[in-house]
């Protein structure tokens, strides 16, 4: 079915910057087209310094809400007038709501698509069998280490190149959660049941990361949140250890789940195989 735009179109999208390459538009307008809501999803790329100002120019409810991309998480919690639990643990919001009477909800829903990304792509995994790394430190990594302490994780080791910033990650989230240096990841590495890769590293055109993946156990599994490119080396030195894997791609499609209810009133429909259009535009774009 064509979809129009009318006067009672709901409009919401995703706040970043850069932002055209953003795959979130592709999956919500899928999801809104294979259900015949009268919606519609787009982009917005704020000034950098201004993100406030683009806030206030929302309240009030005209767009339904944002999903928010780098660089603006961080401030998008700061200036939110309610923060949901999970936001507040990750410091950091990938979601706002513009409710009528003028009021911005913030919300995190990165956490729950990481797990539910493990659902789908790992099922035998158990978070609560024993302690998960995390690669990085900043906040991706700990809204990951925050959901994963929140579903029974019994240990989350932070492994960072600046070891400052995974100790405040640490301190922040309590003792069920660690601070170790990238230098001395190998010892980190020992015994756990998921490494997760949270640094921007395995991003096209980024440096790569170095780390002893075959010190793992043989059944520990291997996530990278980077979907650019859908392999990245990580996941590729992984699988050929012959490691389980999940990828980023997963995790930005399962995330985008709670979002989509949040702005539209109800799930998608998951049989829209919003993931084999988003890989065959990762494969247009590369
Ligand atoms: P961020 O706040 O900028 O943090 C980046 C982290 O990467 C820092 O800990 C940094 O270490 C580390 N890093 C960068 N380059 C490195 C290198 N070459 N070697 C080792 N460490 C390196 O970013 P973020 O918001 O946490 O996001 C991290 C990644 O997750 C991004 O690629 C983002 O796109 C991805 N992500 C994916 C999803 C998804 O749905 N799949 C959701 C959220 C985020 P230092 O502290 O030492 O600088």
């Amino acid at each position: 079915m064509k979809r129009t735009i009318s006067g009672t179109t709901l409009v919401a999208g995703v706040a970043g910057s850069p932002v055209r390459h953003s795959l979130s538009p592709l999956i919500h307008n899928a999801w809104l087209e294979a259900a015949g809501i009268d919606g519609v999803y787009v982009t917005f790329r704020p000034d950098a310094d201004r993100f406030d100002k683009f806030v206030d120019g929302l309240r009030g409810g005209a767009v339904r809400g944002v999903n928010v991309t780098l660089p603006f998480k961080e401030v998008a919690l700061s200036i939110a007038d309610e923060v949901s639990e999970r936001a507040d643990a990750a410091a950091a919001a990938n979601l706002l709501l513009f409710e009528t009477d003028g009021t911005v909800v913030a919300d995190n829903t990165d956490g729950a698509g990481l797990i539910a990304a493990f659902a789908a792509q790992a099922k035998d995994f158990d978070i609560k069998a024993g302690p998960i790394a995390i690669l990085g430190a900043g906040g991706a990594a700990r809204g990951a280490a925050a959901a994963l302490i929140a579903a029974g994780a019994p240990k989350v080791r932070i492994i960072n190149r600046t070891l400052a910033k995974a100790e405040a990650v640490a301190g922040a989230l309590g003792g069920a959660v660690e601070a170790c240096p990238l230098s001395a990841a190998a010892g980190a590495l020992a015994g756990v049941t998921a490494v997760i890769n949270a640094t921007s590293a395995g991003l096209s055109g980024e440096g790569t990361l170095d780390v002893p993946l075959e010190l793992t156990p043989p059944e520990a599994v291997i996530m990278d949140m980077v979907y650019r490119p859908l392999i990245t080396p990580f996941l590729a030195k992984a699988q050929g250890l012959g490691r389980p894997t999940v990828d980023g791609l997963e995790m930005l499609i399962r995330q985008a789940i709670p979002s989509f209810e949040a702005f539209f009133g109800r799930r998608p429909d998951e049989t829209t195989d919003v993931r084999a259009l988003a890989i065959a535009a990762l494969e247009a774009d590369a």
